[in-house]
């Protein structure tokens, strides 16, 4: 049966507090922020996983995808499609910031299985009618839920069945991006995702 509002507001704060003391991932930097109430609304029936927070002058930043080139990318992309963001739960493939030293890496195939378990209680949770994914490594965190055997060179942009829902795989929005998908391939991927949304 559906979880009502107040019942998805409790799991998540359960969720957030449980990832808030987790140190399953020895060298990753950061407690994590995003699952709760800035990462979106409790009634997105979308959930957007990108791949890890990004480090900021004062710590993590605890919403995804925003306040930096990529979020400013994605903050286009979403309003060319005419997609709001609180229409959208947004999280990461893994809660915390990966970390090499002082500098950024990327992010462990055993960080993205230890963190699974949080992806799985935020589908679980929220039971989002779509699941769009930002990048390889989110592509590959879902698959750890259940497996779908998509990859983004061949499948990005097209719509999939996966646990009883709808998966969109597309590219980062990250300036890396442009590499393997151009601005206008991308503002078609979105306005795919807007038409998904109705
Ligand atoms: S990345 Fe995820 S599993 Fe690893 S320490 Fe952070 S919350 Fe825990």
């Amino acid at each position: 049966m559906p979880l009502d509002p107040a019942q998805r507001s409790k799991r998540l704060e359960l969720l957030r507090d449980r990832a808030r003391e987790c140190t399953a991932c020895p060298d990753m930097a950061g407690r994590p922020d995003a699952v709760g109430d800035p990462a979106g609304s409790v009634d997105a029936r979308c959930l957007v996983v990108a791949t890890a927070p990004g480090p900021t002058k004062g710590g993590v930043d605890p919403v995804p995808l925003s306040g930096d080139h990529t979020g400013d990318s994605f903050t286009r992309l979403l309003a060319d499609a005419d997609l709001r963001r609180d229409q959208l739960y947004v999280t990461n493939a893994v809660l915390c910031t990966p970390r090499r030293g002082s500098r950024g890496r990327k992010v462990r195939v055993a960080e993205i299985q230890r963190c699974s378990t949080y992806l799985s209680g935020l589908v679980v949770t929220l039971d989002p009618a779509l699941v769009v994914t930002l990048g390889t490594t989110a592509l590959r965190a879902v698959a750890e839920l259940a497996p779908h055997g998509l990859d983004l060179a061949t499948h990005a942009g097209g719509v999939h069945r996966w646990m009883g829902r709808w998966l969109l795989p597309l590219y980062h929005p990250g300036p890396r991006a442009m590499i393997h998908r151009s601005w206008s391939e991308q503002r078609r991927d979105y306005a795919t995702w807007r038409s998904l949304m109705d």
